[in-house]
């Protein structure tokens, strides 16, 4: 068995990387309050696929050791192959409630992505198309979890991302030795970088779809305990309280940081894409490894609209709202995002194609329409929430306060709802807080909105991109026909 139990993959976090945190740096990311608990959940999740129940859908058996290993790295054969990839991922994010943007899947789909266009990578060195491979074969042998860093940090962005305060502030090359490449510099925003094996660094998607030139493209990926490396933590949200009082951050702070490098070596074997700049940049836009990723995050998506569905509904029937026509409306927009997402996901399947290799991607169009889709409509879900919960979402006393025996009847009297106790309507409202008015809350709408790219570009670019002659076509066709004649 190469898949990873929890116990595995903690254990590995353990090393001398360099993570700070409130002006400290963390000596153990497994064991400190603010990101531990956090931790934690990522090892629930290797358990979770190890559970004699669920192996077989949540594994296969690898290609060179024969040994069952995690089914996000497969190299999809067919539509079913993606159905089951799809499958295994909605079980992960069922269990986070979709609230964990970075499980260790996100990264592993981009990887094998990249592995399966190993010919673009090879176009550049032939050296980058074996590195690739034996990479890819490396994540999924050791089943190691990864983020990404794919942009530079905001600064001035009247000026090329690359090259603003006068190009020392993006992550760039400084030296090529015998050994690889030494890079300075920074690059944004790592998510779960504490908790991550490795670093995978690469263009910027929405750049490279914009056909933007990038001075700074290159790829490559290195652990996160490289010398040189640091990151530079925001505060944690996992402020220490009790999965009552805070259901999600108490459980789900997956943390974002700033990666600094400080001379940092970069072996050459551990390189993919690098001199080439237009070349290099091209990438996501030249192939289909992106595909993947999105496909993997769509899922998880579908899944969080699902989650914001029930909390939703379990609100309206808390506070006797639900038979209102209204309310009905508004709880009806949450489904409909959510099966929108269904039927994304489900188009793009049922029209993928066999890429390089006979590696089948779902469809880039749909894919690409729903990536756009969901920073728009997932915000509006969470004012949905709020508009539901009005003084519900303020009026939750906490655990100390609901348990203290001074009080319980008070919190049974005036606390209840239409169908919960004092304790249960709490707890229910508490958890929706937490999706729309916690600090946590509002990370994860901003991580909705821009994780993938500035949503607006997004947009922009895909329809410049699109081929547009059919709808061009469609319009002359009609203008050159005349009405029928009326008969004389
Ligand atoms: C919570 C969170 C987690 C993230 N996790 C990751 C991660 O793990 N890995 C990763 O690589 N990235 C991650 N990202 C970063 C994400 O990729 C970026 O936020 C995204 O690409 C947008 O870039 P930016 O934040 O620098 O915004 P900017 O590009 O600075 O945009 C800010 C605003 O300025 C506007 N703007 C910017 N430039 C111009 C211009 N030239 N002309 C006109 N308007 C402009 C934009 O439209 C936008 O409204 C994360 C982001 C968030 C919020």
């Amino acid at each position: 068995m190469r898949a990873r139990n929890g116990a595995a993959y903690l254990q590995r976090l353990q090393d001398d990387r360099e993570v700070w945190l409130d002006g400290e740096r963390v000596a153990d990311v497994t064991r400190d309050p603010r990101l531990g608990r956090g931790a934690r959940s990522i090892a629930a999740l290797y358990d979770l696929q190890l559970d004699p129940c669920r192996v077989d859908e949540m594994t296969y058996l690898s290609p060179t050791s024969g040994e069952r290993v995690g089914l996000s790295h497969i190299q999809p054969r067919s539509v079913d192959d993606l159905v089951r990839r799809r499958n295994m991922v909605r079980t992960w994010s069922e269990w986070s409630a979709g609230m964990l943007g970075r499980s260790p899947d996100y990264l592993n789909t981009m990887v094998m992505g990249c592995a399966s266009n190993a010919d673009y990578f090879a176009h550049n060195d032939p050296a980058y198309g074996q590195n690739i491979v034996r990479y890819y074969e490396t994540v999924r042998e050791q089943d190691l979890c990864l983020t990404h860093t794919l942009v530079s940090p905001q600064v001035n962005r009247a000026v090329h991302p690359d090259l603003q305060a006068g190009g020392e502030v993006a992550l760039h090359v400084v030296d090529e030795t015998d050994a690889g490449l030494v890079l300075s510099g920074a690059r944004i925003l790592a998510t779960l970088a504490p908790a991550s094996d490795d670093l995978f660094v690469a263009p910027s998607p929405s750049r490279s779809f914009a056909g933007e030139g990038n001075p700074r493209a290159f790829a490559f990926s290195i652990p996160v305990a490289t010398r040189g490396l640091r990151m530079i933590c925001r505060e944690s949200f996992d402020v220490g309280r009790s999965s009552f009082d805070h259901p999600l951050g108490s459980r789900f702070e997956e943390m974002d940081c700033t990666a600094v490098f400080d001379r940092v070596l970069v072996p050459w074997e551990r390189v993919f894409l690098y001199g080439d700049q237009d070349y290099c940049a091209a990438l996501f836009r030249a192939t289909n490894c992106f595909n993947h990723s999105m496909h993997q995050f769509l899922t998880k998506n579908w899944v969080k609209a699902e989650f914001v569905l029930g909390v939703a509904t379990l609100m309206a029937e808390a506070i006797g709202i639900a038979g209102q026509l209204h309310i009905q409306r508004l709880l009806g927009e949450i489904l409909h995002a959510a099966l929108t997402l269904r039927a994304f996901i489900r188009a793009a399947e049922a029209d993928a194609t066999p890429g390089p290799g006979g590696v089948f991607a779902p469809d880039t169009e749909t894919l690409l329409t729903a990536r756009s889709y969901f920073p728009e409509v997932y915000p509006r879900l969470i004012e949905i929430l709020q508009i539901l919960g009005s003084s519900g979402l303020a009026n939750i006393p906490s655990e100390a306060s609901v348990e203290a025996p001074e009080i319980a009847a008070d919190i049974e009297r005036y606390f209840q709802g239409a169908t919960l106790g004092g304790k249960e309507r709490i707890r229910l409202f508490r958890l929706a807080w937490d999706i729309a008015c916690s600090s946590f809350g509002g990370r994860q709408v901003l991580y909705e909105r821009y994780f993938a790219g500035d949503f607006y570009r997004n947009v922009a670019v895909h329809y410049a991109n699109h081929e547009k002659g059919p709808y061009r076509e469609m319009v002359a066709s009609f203008l050159n026909r005349e009405p029928s004649p009326l008969p004389s």
